[in-house]
């Protein structure tokens, strides 16, 4: 039985290593990610080097092994799975999801989320447009860029929505900016100003900063 804390490590430093694939992850990063002291960190980190879970080095930094890695998939796709459901089946709203299912995913069985997969038809993308895992450990995942640096011109189906700000995806949720929306930029100021966007039927405009939260697939 894998504890709580380890799950979130190993959650933490693959999204982190995902962030940046070139590098290793720094044990400064997740403190800071899962805001605990630096000291709580190298422990822990020296926990799973020992459980075969990362390849830890002071001055490389941490990596998953394939072992923990396997594990930080399996825990991702109960994260959104657990995601999918409470907005498909219980309605809630984007920007309470995650929290939620942070705290559902280590109560439940492999049965119980198997079952949820079944019943919203084996979901290939939780509601934020992260890809879910398969259960073999298969991501699938798109070529996209943020919205802020598309041209005007083409139009583009909305991939993800970046959901570190709780209150801008509300926001967003709120605009009907969601994965899957087919979307077009008209019209770009110069020195990253507003951005006018048509969607839905309609123009709106929205501003730099939120446009860089919003993923296209290209
Ligand atoms: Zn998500």
């Amino acid at each position: 039985m894998i504890s709580q804390a380890v799950q979130d490590y190993l959650k933490s430093i693959y999204k982190l290593q995902h962030l940046n694939p070139d590098d290793s992850v720094s044990t400064t990063d997740i403190a800071k990610d899962l805001d605990v002291s630096g000291a709580s960190v190298t422990g822990m980190i020296k926990r799973l080097d020992t459980m075969g879970m990362v390849d830890y080095s002071s001055y490389k930094g941490v990596k998953l092994t394939e072992k923990g890695e396997k594990v930080a998939l399996e825990i991702i796709r109960f994260h959104r799975l657990i995601e999918t459901y409470l907005k498909e089946m219980l309605g809630f709203p984007l920007d309470k999801i995650h929290d939620e299912a942070c705290r559902l995913e280590h109560h439940i069985s492999e049965e119980f989320i198997d079952r949820i997969n079944q019943l919203l038809g084996e979901p290939r993308f939780d509601p934020h447009g992260h890809p879910i895992p398969s259960k073999d450990g298969v991501i699938t995942e798109y070529e996209e860029k943020p919205l802020s640096e598309i041209e005007p011109g083409g139009e583009y189906y909305i991939s993800r929505l970046s959901d570190t700000d709780k209150k801008l995806l509300a926001y967003l949720e709120l605009m009907n900016l969601t994965p899957n929306i087919r979307i077009k930029v008209v019209d770009k100021a110069p020195f990253k100003g507003p951005i006018t966007i048509s969607y839905n039927g309609s123009e709106k405009i929205i501003g730099n900063e939120v446009a860089s939260n919003i993923f296209v697939k290209i």
